[in-house]
């Protein structure tokens, strides 16, 4: 089915984008692999209209129920890349949905693995983007840094290019579905924490922290889920830093894609969240509204 617009989060800024779509008649579809950082906030106080605190959860519960009401889909599922510049394709790790607009409002960048060396090799043998890089190792030996299904996504990803493909799970018990295990079938496992990402110039290798040294010419980093500035460079949407660069209508550098909330930066509270989520609303509503004109 195609959709008018899909939104990723179902935090303050994707609910908050979704009860304006929605009243304007919009179909809209929101998929969200869980609720968000507001989860673990025991009150929430300082936010419009609360005579008494109120649980993160429960903000979060209010928040859902509400925009449920209006008739807008829910899909739980990890969004792993997305495509498309005439429409918009969002693949996740169970299915794919189209629409006429995006709504990025996936959050702040969850916390990343801190391995010593790591940063320092970042675009020199570091990648965070299959997509992006993985042409330039065909036949080279790849390592991918991860245990849960984006791990297997992204190592999907990369099979095209190379059949030496280790990963590297950092300690962790791999936390796969088994259609991602199917995805990594053949693929070598290491579980073993790593102590350092070692090289020159550029990477070659790391050390274990049973001190066994292992060698790769690249290394893929998909840790937990992916964030909105790994979806970001895979999209080429323009970044600073880890935050994905909007202008003043919360439209990013793709006219049929906005973004909203925590993954835009400033200031990370609910307020400016909701506050974000109703103009990349107002402005995806227009977008979509003058496209259909020209059809
Ligand atoms: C402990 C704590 C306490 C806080 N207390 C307060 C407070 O008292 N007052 C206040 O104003 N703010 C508080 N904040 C900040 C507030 O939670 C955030 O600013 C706000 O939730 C940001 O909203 P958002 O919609 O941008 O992102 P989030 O609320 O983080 O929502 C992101 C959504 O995207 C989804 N998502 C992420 N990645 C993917 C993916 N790959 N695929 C699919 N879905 C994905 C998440 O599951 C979630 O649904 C607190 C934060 C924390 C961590």
């Amino acid at each position: 089915m195609m959709y008018d617009i899909i939104i990723l989060g179902k935090g303050p800024a994707g609910i908050q984008a979704s009860l304006y779509t929605a009243r304007a008649n919009m179909k809209t579809l929101i998929i969200a692999n869980g609720w968000g950082s507001l989860e673990k906030a025991e009150k929430i106080e300082n936010y419009y209209g609360l005579p008494h605190p109120i649980s993160g959860e429960e903000l979060l519960h209010n928040g859902v129920k509400q925009t449920q009401a209006l008739g807008v889909d829910f899909i739980e599922d990890e969004v792993v890349a997305i495509n498309g510049y005439e429409e918009v394709e969002v693949i996740t790790l169970h299915g794919k949905y189209q629409a006429h607009a995006l709504i990025i409002a996936i959050g702040a960048a969850r916390k990343k693995v801190r391995i010593d060396g790591l940063t320092k090799f970042e675009g020199k043998g570091v990648s965070y983007c299959a997509v992006c890089d993985g042409f330039f190792y065909r036949d080279k030996k790849l390592g991918i840094l991860g245990y849960k299904d984006y791990t297997a996504h992204e190592a999907y990803e990369l099979k095209p290019f190379t059949n030496d493909i280790t990963i590297y799970t950092n300690g962790n018990e791999l936390e796969m579905s088994s259609k991602a295990k199917k995805l990594i079938e053949g693929m070598k496992i290491v579980k073993e924490k790593i102590s350092e990402i070692i090289g020159t110039d550029i990477v070659s290798g790391a050390i274990l922290e049973n001190d066994n040294k292992v060698t790769f010419d690249g290394l893929f980093v998909a840790y937990e889920s992916a964030s909105g500035s790994e979806l970001a460079l895979k999209m080429g949407l323009e970044l600073d830093k880890q935050s994905i660069v909007v202008n003043d209508k919360f439209e990013t550098n793709i006219p049929l894609i906005f973004a909203a909330g925590d993954c835009i930066g400033g200031f990370k509270q609910v307020s400016k969240a909701v506050g974000d989520g109703a103009i990349a609303g107002k402005s995806a509503i227009e977008f979509v509204r003058n496209k259909k004109k020209n059809l």
